[in-house]
């Protein structure tokens, strides 16, 4: 099996003239959607004129980007990617700055609605001109916005880069050897009991090397947003970055409502575990990760068979789907030097393409890393012929195709796994499934303290100390040790350290219920609900979350959604300590 991805279809290669020719036409493109945007033409016509403008810069700007990330990606020093890259991203900077025109432009058009109602081709797109529409009433004006985007590279970008220099040189005293912090975090999966706890008590000791800078960090990027949302007109930071994520406030109470209700459950399993791993009084911190139970292996080939198999179970065209994307070298499998950790995947729209980048070593986990992965290239898959403007969808959605193909991998591996795989498959979701909810849960009333508390005053270390186990306290509650938690998660999760990025927490566990609960309705409605399915895919771009969801009868505003979803785990959860009473 070929183990490499295939570019050549963009380019072949960094010599290929065809890259001297895009880069060369790019200044050309940019003046052609400025003269689009100066053009003295009726407002149809030039929007016209605008939107064929943008997308072929757009479409030019992907296709030069893409393929140098992608190759940064599995060839991190590759010194021609990185200079097209950069070229790239100054030109994305010109692009942006016509975008914001472009925004601002379609916000003073009292009669949006008869342009576009005047127009196919605007009509096709009209969620996402409103959108922008309304995005107009929230920028910044014209004439100063330039002075605050600059501001932002010595504050909130800043800080944000000072945060990922302090992580990337900490180091932690080990065993008498100082190591990387990542790599201290990385021994929390470690099978050995002792390495586990002496890494996490290495790691809570090194922070007083770094926790005053960081704290600075977070209250000057938390506090750049709280200005940002004011002058930008949002009443709080969480509702800009809801209205950023097209979702409401009612569908996020919801979900929090859901998600406490099920908390005594997560709860429930981690005193298992706890007691599985010989604690009383609930899991120590430490222990969050550590490995239950006995995985098979796989080579790539078994891999490729299975996921066609129990995937293939769904639809088969989904196994058609994913074997094609093996034969045309749509991924790079295997992990090597320069090549970058973890795994991803990319669309390229204008070859209705997606490439898969994973790292994988044989374990079930990889396996599943796949299904995930290619969950979003079917997502990608299911928006074929759309215009690029209605693929963007909003974080909270852009998880639910993988999500739903984890889960369905998980679903059929148990229904037909050994007895001693059992514990193991459960375990693995649940751990997941716990980071992304209890975890997560703890994250959102943190920041929420946090945003609430930096108007005031500056918070101190031991401020945001207590704050971080006042949060782990509500969430986690009595499932892990009242003395071995963890109070400086905030110093070593990048998430609040995104500058223009906020509440970067709640997204994740939107997708994963989401994406379960999704999977509980194909669990009602069988064979029937594999084009409704789709239909919800193809329109995640098109609309507000909660209108995308109701397309297909989801009601995201409603606790009881979010309850089925959580149904699918406390199922896991009663089978996981079932058989650990055994
Ligand atoms: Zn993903």
């Amino acid at each position: 099996m070929q183990d490499r991805w295939d570019l050549s279809f963009m380019y072949e290669g960094f010599d290929d003239p065809k890259m001297a020719a895009d880069l060369e036409s790019v200044p050309g493109l940019i003046e052609s959607a400025k003269a689009a945007l100066d053009a003295g033409l009726p407002p149809k016509e030039k929007l016209e004129g605008l939107y064929d403008a943008m997308n072929n810069l757009e479409r030019t700007l992907e296709r030069l980007g893409q393929y140098a990330w992608m190759t940064l990606a599995v060839d991190a020093l590759n010194p021609q990617a990185a200079q097209i890259a950069g070229k790239v991203e100054v030109l994305g900077n010109d692009a942006n700055l016509i975008l914001s025109a472009l925004k601002r432009y379609i916000g003073s058009l009292e009669n949006l609605d008869e342009v576009i109602a005047s127009s196919e081709k605007l009509s096709e797109v009209a969620f996402a001109l409103r959108e922008m529409a309304d995005e107009a009433r929230h920028t910044i004006p014209a004439e100063i916005e330039p002075w605050i985007l600059q501001m932002s590279l010595s504050g909130g970008s800043a800080f944000s880069q000072l945060r990922d220099k302090l992580d990337s040189t900490h180091l932690v005293t080990f065993r008498g050897e100082d190591i990387p912090l990542s790599a201290a975090r990385a021994k929390a999966y470690d099978p050995d009991p002792d390495v586990r706890r002496e890494a996490y008590e290495a790691e809570i000791a090194s922070y007083a090397k770094m926790e005053l800078p960081m704290s600075y960090c977070l209250n000057s990027i938390k506090q750049e947003a709280i200005t940002l949302a004011k002058a930008r007109g949002y009443d709080s930071v969480l509702d800009m970055t809801l209205s950023g994520s097209r979702m409401d406030r009612e569908t996020l109470d919801a979900l929090w409502t859901a998600v406490r209700e099920y908390l005594p459950h997560f709860r429930r399993y981690l005193r298992t575990k706890a007691r599985l791993l010989g604690h009383e009084n609930g899991l120590p911190f430490y222990d969050l990760f550590a490995p239950v139970g006995q995985s098979s292996t796989y080579t790539i080939e078994e891999a490729h068979d299975k996921l066609l198999r129990e995937m293939g179970k769904f639809t088969p065209d989904m196994a058609d789907f994913m074997d094609n994307a093996f034969k045309q070298r749509w991924i790079d499998i295997y992990p090597r030097e320069g090549k970058t950790g973890g795994a991803f995947c990319s669309s390229i729209a204008e070859y209705e393409r997606s490439m898969v980048m994973t790292n994988f070593q044989g374990s079930f986990s990889d396996v599943s890393t796949l299904a995930h992965e290619l969950g979003h290239a079917w997502h990608n898959r299911c928006m074929t012929g759309l215009p690029s403007i209605l693929r963007n969808y909003p974080m909270p959605l852009a998880e639910t195709a993988s999500i739903f193909n984890e889960t369905m991998l998980s679903h059929q591996c148990l229904a037909s796994c050994k007895p001693e795989e059992e514990l193991y498959l459960l375990e693995n979701g649940l751990m997941e499934a716990t980071q992304t909810v209890v975890d997560i849960y703890s994250r959102f009333l943190f920041e929420q303290e946090v945003v609430d508390t930096r108007p005031d005053h500056a918070m101190t270390v031991d401020e945001l100390k207590d704050a971080m186990l006042r949060a782990q306290d509500a969430s986690y509650g009595d499932g892990l040790q009242a003395d071995c938690r963890h109070p400086y998660m905030w110093a070593c999760k990048s998430h609040y350290y995104s500058s223009g990025l906020n509440f970067y927490n709640f997204p994740y566990a939107f997708g994963l219920l989401f994406g379960k609960g999704v999977f509980a309705q194909w669990l009602e409605k069988g064979a029937d609900f594999v084009p409704v399915y789709n239909k919800l895919l193809r329109s995640c771009g098109s609309d507000t979350v909660a209108n995308v969801a109701a397309s297909v009868g989801i009601d995201v505003r409603s606790a009881d959604f979010w309850r089925s979803s959580l149904e699918v785990i406390r199922k896991d959860i009663d089978r996981f300590c079932e058989l650990c009473e055994k």
